[in-house]
């Protein structure tokens, strides 16, 4: 047998509704396989800390192999997992059409699956992955400014850490005093001008961080499409994408979340519009998680095709001699990080394609995890472990004096800037759409 497959990966569907998949003994045995695997391995062991913790009940096992491991310590592995798909995306040989079929994030997935199943959730978790639920609350303004207040105050940190779990020293996003979607400028009339790359015009799905945390994104990006002279709506309505739900193995609120995304933003992709969303773990789960877990969808397909990244979407309209290039400001230094979930949409590095673009940039590139994940890094036990992650990233961004730091994902930029300390004196924290307005002097 070969060591590793030569072909392009592909990606099995996830049976998620047949009930085989919740039968626990069939996923500690696939889980056992997988480890058996994996142990012989270890190519993924600087990956995450989900690794180190299986190759370390392994060594101290009698057997000094996964049959050795007690089936309950699974699950220390499988907690640590975050889903972020790098081992699957670019390390493993052994994924499909390999016939070891080594997923080793999918395999976590049903682990979360059947935890979630039984009711071994924590109430932490199912209100930290209720973005939009938290968001709708807190966009009142009173609550708003009261849960900010609360976020920056070291007792009621303390108190939230002990009653909660979140970890007192982390960072939280403040809670904007105004929603995006309800401040989104309309769009000019514009005519759509359709490139062989790229539909002429755009629908938004903002996303729950956007419309509650950072809206200045998403101005961002509908003054980019403006000054590019491209028509833009905002998807009618919306509800989470779905991607912190998945993460906690409650594939229902998943697919329950999918009932009011995906009939509409369909609607939108048949009638010829691109769908571009701000934050790449939001991308990412319509262009690969929900396309996995509805094969058989037509709407859902018809979304995953007009899906683009919102850096991938300018890049092509660039190649269509679309996208205006009349850049005003040059940007100086940025440490530019490339989060997991933009790296696994296989897209290549669009950001730092286009940031480089710009006159007077010079981009550094941090390709490694930065250990956030969604919720992860904000729950107490799990913190320490984020920051460790995180610290050659904190590290490397910090190299060449940088102006600008600066992360696809604005959770990861977040945690950078907390995780490099005085180290990061005098750069400012910006997202891409930002620096990309700013150089347009828009
Ligand atoms: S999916 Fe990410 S967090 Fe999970 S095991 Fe693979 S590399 Fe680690
Ligand atoms: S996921 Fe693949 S590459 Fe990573 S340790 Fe397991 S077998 Fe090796």
């Amino acid at each position: 047998m070969r060591e590793g497959s030569l072909e392009a990966p592909t990606r099995h569907p996830l049976d998620w509704q047949d009930k085989s998949f919740y039968d626990e003994s069939a996923v500690e045995k696939e889980l056992a396989r997988i480890f058996g695997i994996c142990h012989g391995c270890r190519r993924c062991v600087n990956l995450c800390t989900a690794f180190p913790t299986l190759f370390d009940l392994v060594d101290a096992s009698e057997t000094l192999e996964v049959d050795g491991v007690a089936k309950a310590d699974y699950r220390k592995v499988v907690d640590q997992c975050y889903l972020c798909d790098m081992c699957y995306m670019t390390k493993c040989p052994y994924v499909p059409p390999h016939p070891w079929n080594v997923d080793f994030p999918h395999v976590m997935l049903r682990a979360k699956a059947v935890k979630f199943r039984k009711g071994q959730v924590a109430f932490r978790d199912k209100l930290l992955t209720s973005t939009d639920a938290l968001g709708r609350l807190a966009a009142i303004p009173v609550v708003a400014q009261t849960v900010n207040a609360l976020n920056r105050n070291g007792a009621a940190r303390s108190a939230m850490q002990g009653v909660l779990g979140v970890h007192k020293e982390r960072e939280l996003p403040p809670y904007a005093p105004k929603k995006f979607r309800s401040g989104a400028a309309p769009s000019a009339a514009f005519a759509a001008k359709n490139g062989a790359n790229t539909p002429g015009k755009v629908a938004v799905f903002s996303t729950c961080y956007v419309n509650y945390n950072e809206p200045g994104m998403g101005h961002d990006l509908l003054a980019l499409l403006a000054h590019n002279e491209i028509p833009y709506v905002l998807a009618e309505k919306e509800a989470c994408c779905g991607m912190p739900k998945l993460e906690l193995g409650d594939l229902e609120s998943v697919a329950r979340l999918r009932e009011v995304n995906i009939p509409q933003l369909a609607k939108l992709a048949r009638e010829g519009y691109a769908i571009l969303t701000p934050v790449p773990s939001c991308t990412l789960m319509f262009k690969q998680e929900l396309p996995l877990l509805f094969p058989r969808d037509g709407d859902v397909k018809a979304v995953q095709d007009a899906m683009f990244d919102p850096f991938e979407y300018f890049v092509l309209r660039n190649r269509d001699g679309l996208l205006k290039k009349d850049f005003k400001q040059p940007l100086g230094n940025v440490s530019y990080h490339i989060p997991c979930h933009s790296r696994v949409q296989n897209m290549g590095q669009k950001t730092r394609e286009l940031l480089e673009m710009i006159p007077g940039t010079k981009v550094t590139t941090v390709e490694r995890c930065a250990g956030h994940d969604g919720t992860w890094g904000v729950k107490t036990e799990y913190y320490e472990n984020s920051m460790k992650i995180g610290r050659p990233v904190f590290r490397l961004m910090a190299d060449g004096e940088p102006d600008w730091i600066s992360s696809d994902c604005p959770i990861a930029a977040r945690h950078i800037r907390q995780g490099m300390g005085p180290q990061a004196s005098k750069a400012q924290k910006a997202h891409p759409l930002g620096l990309l307005r700013r150089a347009y002097a828009r």
